[in-house]
């Protein structure tokens, strides 16, 4: 059986669209036949940039939820029907990390489209470890499609973060990352005060329940942050991967804050922080790094419970022969949630 599939060749170059065999699951494997496939910002600059260890051709795509199409040999843990969402990660459950339990630190990680085939296709093979069953009359694919990344990613951010009740979180960039996290901030009881360097995307952040935005245009930003957070905010949270932002947030948050770097996708540089201010203001500053899947997991039943606002993180739903539009819309600044839907 044939299945269409959208192919990353080169950077810069559409996507091309290509039939290509539906994969068999092996040992341990699942066939999901792909019902939502979000585009992520991550696409969009693997699609742009390329990526150093990419190895294409590749299918790109790593936000997928769908239906278990059939099971390879020695998989217990769903059968042909489920529902499901892909968690990204494949972690290699060996390496010293693994066996600590930080899975999504794994030595020998690989990404689903990344280093491994993705979800621009209607199939997916994947580990049976890489999905988490969810009930489909309480989220629709299309919203749940958006658990792996685009909650997991500001999930473990926020993880790393240690928020408080009460705290003020500024939030660097408001792309669907940083929209999710305003929601994360208010389950903990946080403030979420969102600044960037566009108008629409503030609009957005407005729009979303930010407790506050800021334009980083501002002429002195600590001023302005002073009004929401007098001290400094507790903690920032950068979606920029901007090293001059992710300088700047060192002398935005309050002593004895956290500034907690999840970046995107190809984004490279030196990160400068004054010496004094790490010593003397016990300034944390630590990255977030994909997802973990006991967090997912957690996801995953939160947003069946109705605790997250998935439907306004959406704006665009596209076919697959689409996809080279869908990762132009990601350039403009009010595309959120883009996702494919067969
Ligand atoms: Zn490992
Ligand atoms: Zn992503």
């Amino acid at each position: 059986m044939q299945q269409d599939v959208a192919v990353f060749h080169q950077a810069n170059q559409p996507l091309r669209l290509e039939l290509q065999p539906v994969p068999e699951p092996g040992e341990g494997e699942v066939l999901v036949r792909i019902l939502a496939s979000g585009v992520c910002d991550t696409d969009y600059r693997f699609s742009t940039l390329g990526i150093p260890w990419m190895q294409e051709p590749i299918i790109l795509g790593h936000q997928i939820a769908g239906v278990v199409e059939k099971v390879g040999s020695g998989a217990t843990a769903v059968e042909k029907g489920d529902h499901v969402i892909v968690h990204f990660v494949v972690s290699c459950g060996q390496c010293p990390l693994c066996q600590k339990g930080q899975d999504h630190l794994c030595l020998n990680w690989k990404g689903v489209g990344a280093h491994i085939p993705g979800g621009f296709a209607q199939y997916v093979v994947v580990p049976e470890r890489n999905v988490i069953p969810y009930s489909v009359t309480q989220l629709p694919p299309e919203q749940a499609s958006l658990i792996p990344c685009g909650l997991g990613t500001p999930y473990r951010a926020v993880k790393q973060a240690n928020i408080q009740s009460g705290d003020v979180v500024l939030i660097q960039r408001a792309w669907v990352w940083g929209l999710a996290t305003i929601q994360m901030c208010h389950q903990l009881g946080a403030r979420a005060v969102v600044l960037d360097d566009d108008d629409r995307r503030l609009a957005l952040a407005r729009e979303q329940g930010a407790d506050g935005t800021i334009d980083a245009r501002s002429e002195d930003l600590r001023e302005v942050l002073a009004s929401h957070a007098p001290i400094g905010a507790d903690v920032v949270i950068d979606f920029t991967g901007d090293p001059q932002w992710v300088s700047r947030a060192a002398t935005l948050v309050r002593r004895g804050g956290r500034v907690v770097v999840v970046g995107r996708a190809g984004c490279f540089g030196e990160v400068n922080v004054d010496i004094l201010n790490l010593m003397f203001g016990e300034l944390v500053l630590t990255g977030a790094c994909l997802a973990r899947r006991d967090e997912v997991e957690e996801l995953t039943r939160m947003a069946v419970e109705g605790q997250f606002q998935l439907a306004p993180l959406l704006t665009h739903r596209i076919q697959l022969i689409e996809i080279n539009d869908g990762l132009a819309m990601l350039e403009q600044p009010e595309t959120l949630g883009v996702v494919i839907v067969p």
